[in-house]
C-alpha cells in the first residue's frame, strides 16, 4: 500500500489564499519561506487512503480478542461520549480548583469506588497504565522503608509474574528474588521460606496468577511476609476475575494497581492511553505522590500536603479521559461487576474444558478469568508450534492469544475470553481452535503457511524491535 505523500497527486484537498497564510498578525520572522511538502489530495481519496488502513487493524469491534492478561473486554460507547463532553474535555488542566469542581469530584467519587472495589484507603490516579503504578507502588514501599530507617534491599517476584514486575522493581533499585511456583501452578511456601530473608522489602503478586489460579495459600504467604516486616504489593491487572467476590485487602495485600484500561472498559492497545491507578492500606498514605484529590465537606481540592511524599509521578492527575470513562463504566455496572467477573470466569472455564482434549492443560483445575494452555506436544507430534496456531488465528478473524507467556510453560498460549462474548462467540472460537489441532495433524503445511489473508504475512518477529526504521523515504 502507498503512503499518502505517494498518493499526492495535486488534486487539491483546499486551496489556501495569500491571506490565509499570511495573516498580519504573525511576525514575519515566523514565516516559512517555502512550502512544507504535505500532501495534496482530494478529499475522497484521503478519505479510502485512512479507510484502507483502518480496515488493516484488528480490534474487538472486529472479531474474537482472547489475548490473555489483557482483558480485552467491550468498551461501552457511551463512555466515550461521556469523557467527549465539553465540560470534560476542554478543561484546562492548570485551572484553579474552584473552576474545576466537577471534574475533581468526579476523580474523588472514582477514588472512593475504587477503595470500595479494592479495600484500600487512598489512591492516587496519577500511573499512566499498570507497569507505572508498579513503579509508583515499589517507589511507596521503598521510601516507606527509608523513612523507618530500615534498608531493605530486595523483592520476591514468582516466576509466573508478568515481566514489569521485576523491571519495575529493579528500577526503583531492588534487587530481584524468583520465588517457584509448585506443581499446582501456585507460589512454592516451601521455597517462599527458604529465600526469605530480613532485608526483604516486599514480594509482588497478581491474584489469580498469570496462570489463571487462585493462590489458594495467599493468607499464609501474607502471614509470612508480614511477620518478617515485608509488604505484600497486588498486581491487579488479573482484577477482572475477582470483583465483588473478594479483594486485596482481604487478602493481606499493602499496595495495590489496578488496570484501567483493562478492567474498568476504557481502549487500550497501541500504547494507550491507559490509566493504572494505586491504592494503598492506611498505614502508607502519607507516601502517596501529590497532589491527591480531597473534599472538606463543601469543596473538592488538590491536597499538596502529603508528609512523605514520593513526589509527582506524572503531569497533572494523569490520563483525565480514561479516569472519566472508567468512572461511566463503574456506575454503570453497579453491582453488576460482580456479575461480569461470574461471566468472565465462566467463558474462561468452559472454553478451557472443549480445548483441552486437544491442547495440553499443564494445571487442570478450575480457572479464574484465564487459562493456560501448552502446544508443546503438538510441536513435538506436528512441527506445528504455538507461534504457528497463533498466525493460523489471524486468517480465521481472532486475535490470536497472548503466546509464550508466562514463561514457565513451554509453548503457552494464554487464553482469557472476557464476559463480553456470546456462547455462540465462545464455540466458533473453541471450533476454530479444534479446526487448526486437525489441520496440524493432517495437513501441517497449511499452518506452516498462515497467515494467508492478512495485509502483512510473516514477519521478523524481533527485527523491528531491534532496529526500528520509522522513517519512510520517498
Ligand atoms: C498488563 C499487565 C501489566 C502491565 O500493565 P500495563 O498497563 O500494560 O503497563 C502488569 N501485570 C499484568 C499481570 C498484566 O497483565
Amino acid at each position: 500500500m502507498k503512503t499518502i505523500f505517494e498518493k499526492n497527486n495535486n488534486t487539491g484537498g483546499i486551496t489556501l489564499t495569500d491571506e490565509d497564510i499570511r495573516p498580519d498578525f504573525i511576525d514575519e520572522k515566523f514565516l516559512r519561506e517555502t512550502s512544507c511538502a504535505l500532501p495534496d489530495i482530494g478529499e475522497l481519496e484521503v478519505l479510502r487512503h485512512y479507510k484502507e488502513l483502518s480496515d488493516r487493524n484488528f480490534c474487538i469491534e472486529k472479531g474474537f480478542y482472547p489475548l490473555g492478561s489483557c482483558t480485552m473486554k467491550y468498551n461501552p460507547k457511551v463512555s466515550e461520549y461521556l469523557s467527549s463532553l465539553d465540560g470534560f474535555a476542554n478543561l484546562h488542566p492548570a485551572q484553579s480548583d474552584e473552576d474545576c469542581q466537577g471534574a475533581l469530584e468526579l476523580m474523588f467519587r472514582l477514588s472512593e469506588a475504587l477503595k470500595q472495589i479494592t479495600g484500600m484507603n487512598a489512591f492516587t490516579l496519577q500511573p499512566a497504565a499498570g507497569a507505572h503504578g508498579e513503579l509508583t507502588g515499589m517507589m511507596i514501599i521503598k521510601k516507606y522503608f527509608e523513612v523507618k530507617g530500615e534498608t531493605r534491599k530486595k523483592v520476591i517476584v514468582p516466576d509466573s509474574a508478568h515481566g514489569t514486575n521485576p523491571a519495575s522493581a529493579a528500577l526503583c533499585g531492588f534487587e530481584i528474588l524468583p520465588v517457584k511456583s509448585n506443581s499446582k501452578g501456585q507460589v512454592d511456601i516451601e521455597d517462599l521460606k527458604a529465600i526469605l530473608t530480613p532485608d526483604v522489602a516486599a514480594i509482588m503478586m497478581t491474584n489469580p496468577n498469570t496462570l489463571g489460579i487462585f493462590e489458594e495459600n495467599v493468607l499464609e504467604i501474607s502471614k509470612i511476609m508480614h511477620e518478617n516486616g515485608s509488604l505484600l504489593y497486588y498486581d491487579g491487572a488479573n482484577f477482572n476475575a475477582i470483583m465483588g467476590y473478594t479483594n486485596p485487602k482481604l487478602m493481606g495485600f499493602d499496595v495495590v494497581h489496578l488496570n484501567l484500561h483493562k478492567t474498568f472498559a476504557t481502549p487500550h492497545g497501541g500504547g494507550g492511553p491507559g490509566a493504572g491507578p494505586v491504592g494503598v492500606v492506611e498505614g502508607l498514605k502519607e507516601f502517596l505522590p501529590s497532589p491527591v484529590i480531597d473534599f472538606d465537606g463543601e469543596k473538592y481540592f488538590r491536597n499538596y500536603s502529603i508528609k512523605h511524599s514520593i513526589g509527582n509521578i506524572r503531569d497533572f492527575y494523569g490520563s483525565f479521559g480514561v479516569l472519566v470513562k472508567a468512572y461511566a463504566y463503574i456506575l454503570m455496572m453497579g453491582k453488576n461487576l460482580k456479575e461480569a467477573s461470574e461471566n468472565a470466569v465462566l467463558n474462561a472455564n468452559y472454553i478451557k474444558e472443549k480445548l483441552k482434549n486437544y491442547y495440553t492443560l499443564p494445571f487442570d483445575t478450575l480457572c479464574k478469568h484465564e487459562f493456560v494452555l501448552s502446544g508443546e506436544a503438538l510441536k513435538q507430534q506436528t512441527g506445528v508450534s504455538t507461534l504457528n496456531v497463533a498466525k493460523a488465528l489471524m486468517d480465521k478473524n481472532t486475535h490470536p492469544p497472548t503466546v509464550y507467556f508466562p514463561l514457565i510453560v513451554h509453548e503457552a498460549m494464554m487464553i482469557e475470553p472476557t464476559e463480553s462474548e456470546t456462547k455462540e462467540r465462545l464455540d466458533e472460537f473453541i471450533n476454530v481452535m479444534i479446526k487448526i489441532y486437525e489441520d496440524a495433524t493432517l495437513n501441517p503445511e497449511k499452518i506452516l503457511s498462515s497467515p494467508r489473508t492478512t495485509p502483512v504475512k510473516r514477519v521478523d518477529e524481533t527485527l523491528a524491535a531491534r532496529h526500528p526504521d520509522l522513517n519512510f523515504k520517498n
